[in-house]
């Protein structure tokens, strides 16, 4: 019988747990803070003082998986600053290996075996170990509902208080919980150009998206935006790549896609490789057709 628990400070976690329902008999949310969250079979609530960062309960957390995780069991945190904290504070405190990249897991008995992506998607390694392991991965979507909490006590947390916060220039983007994704590549010529793109992504409803040199190398969008083995994972049911090339650095990125449109001027870009759709063509002329006809 394997036991899943679900370490995080937000509801953010609609991913974790269907993946958590993948093969554990049970799943419990032990939530940092006051986190409403539905969907799961026990939450345990450790509640946070005023001013204190959710990292300071790691001590607390830690005590309480202690008493609860035994060999076989899997501990899944979310890929955002506290989950990493925390999955890192479980990890050595219960001497269990930490993993990203996970594709699957099966667990039988005190053995817990993971599949593992590695070198961005070219190659799969298998796992076997009989210790508790810990997985962070992308969170996913909210988990929508409410559940009964039992709260535990925090005394033995880090003598913590945030003493200043600055919140990010920018737009808050969620694109890894997007359900349709525009992207656009080095095949845009100047930043203005990408008003095609945001025009085309608001026609669909879409997130916009990028490649890492327009984000990293000449700064025309956030780095939350830009896709790929060094930045952020997505799975939507549509993304469209524009003016992409389709480096593996970029499609690492983009393994959980359901549909992938691409265009791209040049026949032979990878990206044709893996999309199911290809569109061979000027950018500058398709982008704009598309969000005309979808506007229709
Ligand atoms: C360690 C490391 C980590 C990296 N991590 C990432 C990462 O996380 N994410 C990421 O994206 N990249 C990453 N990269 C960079 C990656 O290798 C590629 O350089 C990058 O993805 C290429 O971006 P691009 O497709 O926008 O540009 P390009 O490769 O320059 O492709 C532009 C494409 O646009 C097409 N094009 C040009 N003009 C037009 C037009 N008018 N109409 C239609 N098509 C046109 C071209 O044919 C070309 O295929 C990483 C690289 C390294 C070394």
């Amino acid at each position: 019988m394997t036991q899943a628990f679900i370490i995080t400070d937000t509801p953010k976690v609609g991913a974790l747990a269907d993946f958590a329902r993948t093969f554990a008999s049970s799943l419990t949310a032990v939530t940092l803070g006051n986190v409403e969250l539905g969907g799961v079979d026990k939450v345990v609530r450790i509640p946070l003082a005023e001013g204190q960062p959710a990292e300071a309960l790691a001590p607390v957390l830690t005590q309480y998986l202690a008493s609860q995780v035994s060999p076989g069991d899997v501990l899944l945190a979310p890929d955002t600053p506290v989950g990493r904290v925390c999955a890192a504070a479980a990890s050595v405190a219960l001497s269990a290996p930490i993993f990203t990249s996970v594709q699957s897991l099966e667990s039988a008995e005190e053995t817990t075996r993971l599949r593992l992506s590695r070198y961005g998607g070219l190659a799969d390694s298998e796992v076997e170990l009989n210790t508790p392991v810990v997985i962070i991965a992308d969170g996913g979507a909210e988990l929508a509902g409410t559940s009964d909490a039992e709260e535990i006590t925090n005394a033995g947390a880090y003598a913590a208080t945030i003493s200043a916060e600055t919140a990010p220039d920018g737009d808050n983007v969620e694109l890894s919980a997007a359900e349709r994704v525009v992207v656009a590549g080095r095949g845009f010529a100047e930043k203005e150009d990408l008003a095609m793109a945001h025009e085309l992504a608001s026609a669909l409803g879409a997130e916009l998206g990028c490649t890492r040199p327009l984000s990293e190398g000449i700064a025309w969008m956030e780095t939350e935006r830009y896709i790929g083995i060094s930045g952020v994972n997505i799975a939507p049911e549509l993304y469209i790549g524009a003016g992409v090339s389709g480096q593996i650095q970029h499609t690492a990125g983009i393994t959980g896609a359901k549909t992938i449109v691409a265009i791209n001027d040049d026949s032979t870009a990878p990206i044709f490789e893996i999309a199911d759709y290809a569109i061979v063509g000027d950018l500058y002329q398709i982008v704009p057709a598309l969000s005309a006809e979808l506007k229709k």
